[in-house]
């Protein structure tokens, strides 16, 4: 069984719609099918929750939203019924609208509404393919805990569920992104969250491959958009993809891969416009394996100081920082450490999946027992590639190339796969692109 997921761009138009089903029609392993919201969609919902929005915005917004499902639908042969259902979904989000800011709750209600109105024309543009899909609803199996926003799955009630719902000899469509807590309550895992959905998905019922069709064709060795020689990656290993999904590559979602591990599927990234081309498969072991294989930056990073005395020959100080951290559920990314004080990296980027934000209750607390510094608009640089903790002559040439730019902090060696450090946010695509011009060949 193959579980294929289709991004916001796959299905954003009548024509995408139709690419991506003619995708599913022609292997008829493909019998679990995820989707994202009609890209613009999740955005304009996200929008649509704002407490100062006025009503003219909002009136703008939620044109926005009908003229693009409108534009679906009048291709569709089923115009009439799908019309009318929309219209109904949209008159019910009309209502939810009038909640959200009471209760977070409806915050990840409002924005299921993407997710729920693309699987319903994606449907019918199955079955103009001939594919007759079961429309599944996701919060029947993707069961989460109560984090709104960003709910973490609770993958054995996940299993449990799908064995409920999911027939493998039969051919269903369902929603990416979201779910729902014990008490039935939509949640929602976190922005771009459809790959890790159908990941959970793809563990849950045994598939062989998990695909994620997406608007770029697999994986590139650093975002095609800052350097132009960048080309996809033909194979790659989990725990490449990993640090690079973590590190930046903003094709998967950080927690994709994660279940697809545990689960043994191997995962293939490729282009739904351009469906013959290999994309990138990601599988445990690869054949070749290049000391590095991809670079990936992060911008909008911020670093946090914390510096005290209390440190100095003591033991807890860590402990003490991670638990004030913890409690705040502030992911961390790079950690370095001296004799009195601890950097740490944190990722503020708008769109993050896990963004964090330092809230002055943060810093006031670690203040009660060190001092604290917050330097902004850094940007993280990765190395992606194998056994580079052993890896002599690395450091060299890289280090003669970074020669003239300031480089604020470093980590090495915590993984054979990863190298990376911090710079400036202004400097950061330039270094990327030098560096992938020195360092990575086809
Ligand atoms: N529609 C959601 C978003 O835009 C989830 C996804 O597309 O993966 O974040
Ligand atoms: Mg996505």
């Amino acid at each position: 069984m193959i579980v294929s997921k289709f991004g916001g761009t796959s299905v954003g138009t009548y024509q995408a719609m139709q690419r991506s089903a003619r995708i599913v029609a022609s292997d008829s392993d493909r019998r679990l099918i995820v989707i994202s919201a009609t890209s613009g969609t999740t955005n304009d919902l996200v929008d649509l929750s704002e407490s100062t929005l006025d009503s003219t915005s909002r009136e703008e917004i939620l044109k926005r939203i009908e003229e693009r499902h409108l534009n679906i639908i009048k291709e569709c042969s089923e115009k009439e019924k799908l019309e009318k259902e929309f219209y109904g979904q949209l008159s019910e989000l009309r209502e939810h609208l009038d909640f959200v800011g009471r209760d977070k709750r409806w915050k990840d209600r409002l924005y299921a509404f993407g997710e729920l109105m693309s699987t319903k024309l994606f449907v019918e543009v199955l079955k103009e393919n001939g594919v007759q899909a079961e429309w599944l609803d996701a919060r029947e199996v993707i069961k989460t805990d109560s984090t709104f926003g960003n709910a973490e799955p609770d993958r054995e009630v996940i299993a449990k569920k799908a064995k409920k719902w999911i027939d493998p000899k039969k051919i269903y469509l369902t929603q990416g992104f979201i779910g729902s807590d014990i008490f039935g309550n939509t949640t929602t895992l976190g922005r771009g969250g459809s790959d890790f959905s159908a990941s959970l998905f793809a563990e849950a019922v045994k598939a062989d491959t998990l695909e994620i069709w997406t608007d770029v064709a697999g994986v590139y060795t650093t975002d095609p958009r800052i350097v132009p020689g960048a080309f996809p990656i033909h194979e790659i290993s989990f725990n490449e993809a990993a640090e690079l999904s973590v590190f930046g590559g903003k094709v998967l979602h950080p927690a994709t891969l994660k279940p697809a591990i545990r689960g043994g599927v191997n995962v293939r990234v490729a282009s739904s416009s351009e469906p013959d081309e290999p994309g990138t498969l990601i599988v445990k072991e690869t054949k070749n394996k290049p000391v590095i294989r991809a670079i990936s930056l992060r911008k909008d990073q911020t670093l946090l100081t914390v510096n005290s005395l209390q440190m100095l020959h003591q033991h807890g100080f860590l402990a003490q920082l991670f638990k004030v951290l913890a409690e705040h559920k502030i992911s961390v990314d790079l950690v370095s450490t001296s004799e009195v004080s601890v950097a740490l990296t944190l990722d503020t980027a708008v769109n993050a999946a896990n963004k964090v934000e330092l809230t002055d209750q943060v810093l006031d607390e670690l203040r009660e027992f060190a001092e604290v510094s917050v330097e902004k608009e850094l940007a993280l640089i990765a190395l992606i590639g194998n056994e580079m903790q052993k890896t002599s002559g690395l450091g060299g040439p890289l280090f003669t190339a970074l020669e003239s730019y300031n480089i604020r902090l470093i980590c090495h060696g915590a993984s054979s796969n990863n190298l990376c450090f911090l710079v400036d946010h202004d400097e950061s695509e330039q270094i990327v692109k030098m560096l992938h011009e020195k360092f990575i060949t086809e």
